[in-house]
């Protein structure tokens, strides 16, 4: 009887630390694209996952005053992985304080698309994401990184970070096989029609490229998925999900599924089932979401 108790208590144990849900914060309230519309997204992405607890914290519009932003100190400590869809004005000190503090003692961070482009001015910030695009970034910046011949290149020349083409559907390429985040999963697929970012520069410091994407601008392979060390935090930067229609892509959900995972505890263990829908070489493929997509894509073009 004892041994039944003892096995029982062991297995509600267990029981209970497999159910308990990662906890994720997304930032959103100031950017140049479509936040309002994009978490949505994004929340589905996390909850579809049945892994997640997900919350959102919006900060005051932009332009507002001091005392709306006095009132906006999110607890970054009680989640597990925080994820940016911000792109905006400067945070208030003790938020970037408590930010830096957050990841640098182990906390993750998953930096999507423009929030790439935020805080040009903000040092430890491009430290944790490695690189980033626009707001003056430049040669001061950090070097450009790109792929060649399977090698991570740094280019120091002078120029200026982020720019763009058209948007259009392009083929990921895959670079490391054996990261949980990339590890199975087809080593070239479509995405679904989306910006295709090039020429980001930044410090660039502990910073393995996962994945690749070439640019019609450069001829390079630019980064697309980053995995970067800040301290004893995991950053995942992504730099792919201009708008809903660029997220509806199965590759981006499962990449956003396992990587706020990987972020939160450095392993992919309930995210890294293979969706039969995944993406081809050759052939994108849609997530099918009520009501999406809200925003109404330009004509692709090359
Ligand atoms: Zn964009």
């Amino acid at each position: 009887m004892r041994n039944l108790i003892l096995a029982l208590t062991l297995s509600s144990v267990t029981l209970g630390l497999a159910a308990d849900p990662i906890k994720v914060l997304i930032i959103d309230g100031q950017n140049n694209h479509k936040w309002d519309i994009t978490t949505p997204v994004l929340r589905n992405i996390l909850d579809t996952a049945e892994v997640f607890q997900v919350q959102v914290s919006t900060t005051p519009p932009k332009g507002s005053p001091a005392p709306a932003w006095d009132s906006w100190r999110p607890k970054f400590s009680d989640f597990a992985v925080v994820v940016s869809n911000y792109n905006g004005e400067l945070w208030p000190e003790p938020v970037r304080k408590d930010f830096e503090a957050y990841v640098s003692g182990g906390g993750g961070f998953v930096c999507v698309h423009a929030a790439d482009n935020a805080f040009p001015d903000w040092p430890e910030y491009n430290r944790m994401i490695g690189v980033g695009g626009w707001g003056g970034r430049n040669e001061k910046s950090g070097p450009r990184l790109f792929i060649k011949d399977g090698k991570l290149m740094r280019d120091t020349s002078p120029g200026k970070g982020g720019s763009h083409g058209p948007q259009h559907p392009f083929p990921v390429t895959i670079h490391d096989q054996e990261h949980p985040v990339t590890k199975g999963l087809p080593l070239v697929w479509m995405h679904r029609q989306d910006e295709l970012y090039n020429s980001l520069r930044g410090p660039a410091e502990n910073v393995t490229v996962l994945a690749s994407a070439v640019s019609e601008q450069t001829n390079d392979a630019e980064p697309m998925m980053l995995a970067i060390t800040y301290g004893k935090g995991r950053v995942f930067h992504n730099a792919m999900g201009h708008a809903d229609y660029s997220m509806l892509c199965r590759g981006f959900y499962e990449v956003m599924q396992r990587s706020t995972e990987w972020a939160a505890t450095g392993l992919c263990a309930a995210t890294a089932a293979l969706p039969a829908d995944f993406p081809s070489a050759d052939k994108e493929s849609e997530v099918k979401l009520d009501g999406y997509p809200k925003l109404t894509p330009p004509a692709p073009k090359k």
